[in-house]
This record gives structure tokens, C-alpha cells and sequence, in this order.
């Protein structure tokens, strides 16, 4: 472990292109992107791509449109290229061989010459005797010249018990039996994970890791390679794991661990993510909840994040989005309902730029997401603001009261709005106009048929918001509409 305080801190984020990122990935990358960028750092993208069976075509420039989305910006990666560049494991394999080549030439390797067959009769001789197999019992005396084609193992020098120290979880050890001889190279050329990403970092100059607790079983086989290598080790940082709702076990795709760029399609912002990914295992150390990355930036320490699981909970995420929301300028907030409302609401009778201007706060008050503005429009809680609302008679006289009809208020309620001149048609006037008359009779009479009367719906915001929103005509056009709902019945009957 360097000692040098001074050295320039560098971060990696290293994806597996195995399919898309989802948040715990970019957990990952983030605190790693938020520790080099508060030291002045360098953060680097780095693609892992040595297990050729898992690979998913496309996986690279998705994790780069994820990264790029929420503005992760690297100084160093495979599109962008830098000092150490390549940036893609695949690229790099002249470097694997020369380091293990090293290792051979310190007697610290050696090529693996048994089959998969001889290796299987091992671990089942091992599984009889109720012992773990380990590999380094059946090291072999005169090992053959490695050709390339057979494994190539490291050679573990010392078996004994590891220790060592991480930034979050502090002292940690392990026993003996966690040592093995492992594979650095495989026979079909490629590095392990275990060999590449070590060989990497120390190309890199990585100073720190931030990576997640799967890893913590094998560092004892990184820190016996870094002492083969003889080289320092970088920094260490375990971050929690991310637990799926209910707190019992890890988030995993079959519990909402989805692609990062679905978020984006929900209307997720993308500072309102970063900020609830910050969240995901650390605190600024007060009640702050919603941070921009500044504020992030100037709070975020590496030993400040949590041991313990961190609870992902989406409604969260979705009540920090309804915050960023409410701060974007009106524009932008028409711009980001726009984009939501579904064409088929775009295309009513009264969909005007106007209407939309008119509704966007109210809109906005009610929304957290995007999705939230698709299940208004499912819900029909929408399409009232751009036509005419259908009404059921049974609705409609809901809150009739035996002294006096739904038909006679709404008679009242036309004729007291009506008085109301143009220029006063505010939502205070509209109440001060009805509110006497319908605190006489009843509020639920008079207010109820006269907000559903406008919207049409058993929800909605109140009816003075609603006719100030609709003017003095397009309200009063509606309370007639309501009016021939109501004798239209009665002279049918
Ligand atoms: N390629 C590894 C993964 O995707 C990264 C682990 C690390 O950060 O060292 O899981």
C-alpha cells in the first residue's frame, strides 16, 4: 500500500460488458467518479471484457450512453483514449503475457498441466474426504514450459492468514484456506479477472478501488499477486450492498435492479438519480436529502460510507425527482410534460399551448415522474383539460341534498359566476362568489356537481382552481353542458 499521500488520486470504473448497468453499477461508478473528482483526480473507464462467453453485443456503448446520461464524465477510457490507453481489457493482452512472464521468470508461475478430467477426480477425492479442494495440494514438482495453451497459475508463496485493511469495512482478515493457486491465464489466452484488473491498476496507476463486497472473498489471492508482483497495493473500498425492498436480501434484477436508461425513459432526471444513488450508502451527516453534485462533491468521504446494506427504494428516487421537477423553470417544465403527455391527449379538440401553459403547475404539483403523468392520462385524470367531459347523471347528483336540486345549484352557480367580469376571474373571486351561497345550502351540493361538472372526474384539483384554469366561458360552457346532462334526463323521464 502506497504511502504517499501526495500522489495524485486516481479512480477506475471497470464494467463487465455482460449486458446493461444498473444501480448498483453505477453506484460504483459514481462514488469512484465523485472520489477522484474531489481530490482533483482522474477518473478513468476501464471495459472488462476477458470472459468472452458473457459478453453482450452493444453492452460497451450502452454503459457509455448510461454514463454519459448522468454526466460521469471520465478523463481516460476506450472512446476517448489517454496515457495509458487501451482501455479495453481484449486490447491489452500483451501486457497480461508480459507480467507473466515475470512471474515465471521469478518461479512465482507455472503453466497447469493437468485436464479437466485429472482436475475433477481431485475435487472429488477432496468432496469424499469432506475437505475443501485446493488446487496448490496437487502442485506439480517439474511443471511443463508454458505454451499458452494450458492455464497459467500463480504460484501462492506463503499460505497463511491475510489481513488487510479496508477503507469502509476497516480491518479484515481471512484464513489460509481462502489461498489457492489460481489461474492468471486461461488456456483460451485470455486473463482472469483476478490477473487482468491487478496488471491494470498498476498500469493505470490506480490509487483506489471502490468496487462491491463480492469482491472482499478474493483479495486475499489480489494481495498475494501484488507481493509476487512486488508492487504497492492501491486503496481499498468495499461499498455496501444494495438491498432490495423489504431489507432481506441483495438487489437483483428480479427485484427492480433494471437497466440504469429505463430510469431515464420514466422521466428520472438525471441529478435527481445521482443524487439518490449518493444516498445508496453514504449521508452528507445531516438531514440533507437533496444535494446537487456539488454539494455532494463537497460532503463525499470515502470513510464516511456506511458497512451496512443500503435500502434501494424506489419511491425515494421518485420523491427526489418530484424536487428537481419543482425547480426547473416553467419552461422546462412544460417541455418535460409535453414530453410525457400521450399523443392522443395531444391531439383532443382543446389541446391549445396555451392550456398546456395554464396546467403545467398544477400538473407539476401532482407529478414525481414521467410515469406518473402516463398513469393521469390512463386514469383520465388529463384529457378533461382539452375537451368536454362526459357525465353520469348518478355522479353528477351525487351530493344532492332533499331540500333543493343539483339541477337549481348549478342554476345559482352559473348565475353568480356569470356577474364576474373577465379581468376578476381568479380563483378567489370564483370562491368568494359561491361560498356563502353554498355554506347555506350545503357545500358538498353546490361544489361537488360544480367540480365534476368541469372535469368529469371523481378526482380533481378543487373547482375554483379548475375554473379559473378553464376561464369564464369554457367554465360556464361546461356548467351548461351539465345543465343539459341534468334536463335532458328529466325530460325523459
Ligand atoms: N469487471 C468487474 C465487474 O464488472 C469490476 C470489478 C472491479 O471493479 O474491480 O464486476
Amino acid at each position: 500500500m502506497s504511502n504517499d499521500s501526495n500522489k495524485k488520486i486516481v479512480t477506475r470504473f471497470a464494467p463487465s460488458p455482460t449486458g446493461f448497468v444498473h444501480v448498483g453499477g453505477i453506484r460504483t461508478a459514481l462514488f469512484a467518479y465523485l472520489w477522484a473528482r474531489k481530490h482533483n483526480g482522474t477518473f478513468i473507464l476501464r471495459i472488462e471484457d476477458t470472459d468472452k462467453e458473457r459478453e453482450v453485443e452493444g453492452s460497451i456503448e450502452h454503459i457509455i450512453e448510461s454514463l454519459k446520461w448522468l454526466g460521469l464524465d471520465w478523463d481516460e477510457g476506450p472512446d476517448i483514449g489517454g496515457i495509458h490507453a487501451p482501455y479495453i481489457q481484449s486490447q491489452r493482452l500483451d501486457s497480461y503475457k508480459k507480467y507473466a512472464e515475470i512471474l515465471i521468470d521469478k518461479n512465482l508461475a507455472y503453466a497447469d498441466p493437468y485436464t479437466e478430467k485429472e482436475i475433477e477426480e481431485f475435487r472429488a477425492q477432496a468432496d469424499l474426504e469432506k475437505r475443501p479442494f485446493l488446487y496448490r495440494e496437487h502442485r506439480p514438482d517439474n511443471p511443463p514450459k508454458w505454451d499458452k495453451t494450458m492455464p497459467l497459475r500463480l504460484k501462492i508463496q506463503e499460505v497463511k492468514t491475510s489481513e488487510w485493511e479496508d477503507l469502509v469495512r476497516g480491518k479484515l482478515t481471512a484464513g489460509p484456506e481462502a489461498l489457492d493457486d489460481f489461474i492468471l491465464i486461461k488456456s483460451d489466452g485470455y486473463p482472469t479477472y483476478n490477473f487482468a484488473h491487478i496488471i491494470d491498476d498498476l498500469e493505470m496507476g490506480v490509487t483506489h478501488i471502490m468496487r462491491a463486497d463480492e469482491f472482499i472473498s478474493s483479495t486475499p489471492k489480489f494481495l498475494a499477486l501484488y507481493e509476487a508482483l512486488g508492487v504497492d497495493r492501491p486503496e481499498m473500498a468495499t461499498l455496501p450492498p444494495i438491498m432490495a425492498p423489504g431489507g432481506k436480501k441483495k438487489l437483483g434484477k428480479r427485484d427492480g435492479a433494471k437497466d440504469v436508461l429505463d430510469y431515464r425513459n420514466e422521466g428520472i432526471l438525471p441529478e435527481a438519480m445521482i443524487n439518490f444513488l449518493a444516498l445508496l450508502g453514504w449521508n452528507p451527516g445531516d438531514d440533507r436529502e437533496v444535494m446537487t453534485i456539488n454539494e455532494i462533491l463537497e460532503s463525499f468521504d470515502v470513510k464516511k460510507i456506511q458497512h451496512s446494506g443500503a435500502q434501494f427504494n424506489e419511491e425515494k428516487l421518485a420523491w427526489i425527482n418530484g424536487e428537481y421537477i419543482k425547480k426547473m423553470s416553467y419552461e422546462e417544465q412544460e417541455a418535460y410534460l409535453l414530453k410525457f403527455i400521450p399523443n392522443d391527449i395531444k391531439s383532443l379538440p382543446h389541446f391549445t399551448n396555451d392550456m398546456l401553459h395554464r396546467i403545467t403547475p398544477i400538473i407539476i404539483e401532482r407529478i414525481s415522474t414521467g410515469l406518473d403523468i402516463e398513469m393521469m392520462a390512463v386514469n383520465g385524470d388529463l384529457d378533461y383539460y382539452f375537451k368536454f367531459p362526459k357525465l353520469s347523471l348518478d355522479v353528477l347528483k351525487k351530493e344532492e341534498k332533499e331540500n333543493i336540486t343539483t339541477e337549481e345549484n348549478i342554476k345559482k352557480v352559473i348565475e353568480s359566476l356569470s356577474q364576474i367580469n373577465e379581468g376578476d376571474w381568479i380563483r378567489n373571486t370564483i370562491k368568494d362568489a359561491l361560498w356563502e351561497y353554498a355554506t347555506s345550502v350545503g357545500r358538498g351540493s353546490v361544489l361537488w356537481p360544480m367540480r365534476y361538472a368541469l372535469s368529469g372526474c371523481m378526482k380533481s384539483p378543487d373547482p375554483f382552481i379548475l375554473a379559473e384554469l378553464f376561464g369564464k366561458e369554457g367554465t360556464l360552457t361546461r356548467l351548461n353542458l351539465a345543465l343539459e346532462t341534468l334536463s335532458h334526463i328529466n325530460n325523459n323521464v
